[in-house]
């Protein structure tokens, strides 16, 4: 059903060959970040004049790489152009403490299925990589495609991935799957090419591209839920950082003398406001099992819920606040499950913000709940695959002549 990319053919560097098809890549890479633009906008992203654009989405168009649809801005006339969908499928996988979210889109991130199961507390990667295995055949089988569809696979973990070894880079955070070349497994069971991160780095990535921080070059995202972890856009790109530790405030220290952290170290920001240690207030109470517990009563005007929610954003505020005096961001983004307490969360974080951080003549970052909710992560990991497909080169074109 949907026909695999033709392999392109050798370039010649600086001939005028190597020129147009750099071009092509420029303005098929910004397909993939923005998904949907307008001729004039395409102009106006990747610097290309106006009828370069216009030529090279003729000859893609002509070749199938890309489709255009007649469309009005601002009441002005407007051809909209988009990468093909034939060229083919993504898959993103979010495992999550206790849920794995899975989704397939196009090329152009448009949906095209979503599922998700719960997860058994402390899961382990063999037995949940053979189930996101299954469950993305079935999905694929519903929409009448197959694993030869699927271009790429994008997977986010809730910690540090090392981006050269495909392993997480800290122990003692999430034990069943320490020690394991994630995407290199996965890749084993379906024979696709994988690619993993962090979660808080996939929410980035798509609250950047498509939600909270579309507008802004350097953004923080906090996901605030079970653990808490940042994901850092610096000059418009996700930054890791040498072994993908970058953003872990989860492990900041707060509190010297605090709880013995998983991490080994003592007080950090997820000892004091993560889940479990939000949770451990209320032992005893069979009212409250899960954080979504805790966001109810708050909701429902329960006082000491909307404390420990309040207590949580002044801790994580903290933290953000030396994360800004050291990373600068323009904008700070919260997500997670977590982050639907709103302002009963966010205010008191703001409040912690403005005292802890350096101001200026713009003051501190906006702190903003992130637009995509629930889904960041999992949009963020579709994005993470969709750029993973001929990396700096665009999509693999066919032969196009001239
Ligand atoms: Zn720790």
């Amino acid at each position: 059903m949907y026909p695999s990319p033709v392999t392109g053919r050798q370039r010649t560097p600086g001939s005028q060959t190597s020129l147009r098809e750099a071009n092509r890549a420029r303005l098929v890479d910004s397909l993939k970040q923005h998904g949907r633009l307008t001729q004039v906008e395409l102009a106006g992203v990747t610097g290309l004049s106006p009828a370069t654009v216009s030529n090279i989405v003729k000859e893609l168009s002509a070749s199938g790489v890309l489709t255009t649809t007649a469309s009005s801005r601002s009441g002005r006339r407007a051809v909209e152009v988009a990468l093909a969908r034939q060229l083919g499928l993504v898959a993103g996988l979010h495992f999550s403490s206790r849920h794995l979210r899975i989704a397939i889109s196009d090329v152009g991130r448009a949906v095209v299925a979503e599922n998700h199961v719960p997860l058994a507390f402390d899961h382990r990667h063999d037995r949940e990589l053979d189930r996101a295995a299954l469950l993305l055949g079935d999905m694929l089988d519903s929409v009448g495609a197959s694993l030869d569809d699927v271009l790429a696979v994008g997977i986010a973990l809730p910690v540090p991935i090392d981006q050269s070894t495909g392993m997480i880079s800290a122990p003692g955070l999430m034990r069943g799957w320490e020690g394991v070349p994630i995407a290199e497994d996965f890749e084993q069971r379906v024979q696709r090419p994988a690619i993993v991160d962090s979660d808080a780095n996939a929410g980035a990535l798509a609250e950047h591209r498509q939600g909270a921080a579309r507008d802004v070059s350097s953004a923080a995202y906090v996901r605030a839920g079970h653990t808490i972890g940042a994901g850092l856009i610096l000059d418009g790109r996700v930054f890791h950082g040498t072994r993908g530790k970058a953003g872990q405030i989860g492990h900041v220290t707060i509190d010297e003398n605090g709880p013995i952290c998983r991490c080994g170290s003592r007080g950090c920001l997820d000892t004091l406001a993560g889940g479990p240690a939000l949770m451990e207030l209320f032992r005893g109470d069979p009212r409250m099992q899960r954080l979504r517990d805790l966001l109810a009563q708050a909701d429902a005007g329960d006082a000491s819920c909307r404390r420990v929610i309040a207590d949580a954003g002044r801790h994580i505020g903290i933290a953000l606040a030396n994360l800004c005096n050291i990373v600068d961001p323009e904008l700070v983004v919260v997500g997670g499950e977590l982050a639907q307490a709103g302002e009963t969360l966010l205010a008191p974080m703001r409040h912690a913000l403005e005292r802890s951080a350096l101001a200026g003549a713009a003051g501190v970052p906006d702190i903003v709940q992130g637009a995509l909710e629930s889904r960041a992560e999992l949009l963020g990991c579709l994005s993470l695959a969709i750029d993973s497909i001929g990396v700096g080169d665009g999509i693999r074109f066919p032969a196009v002549a001239g």
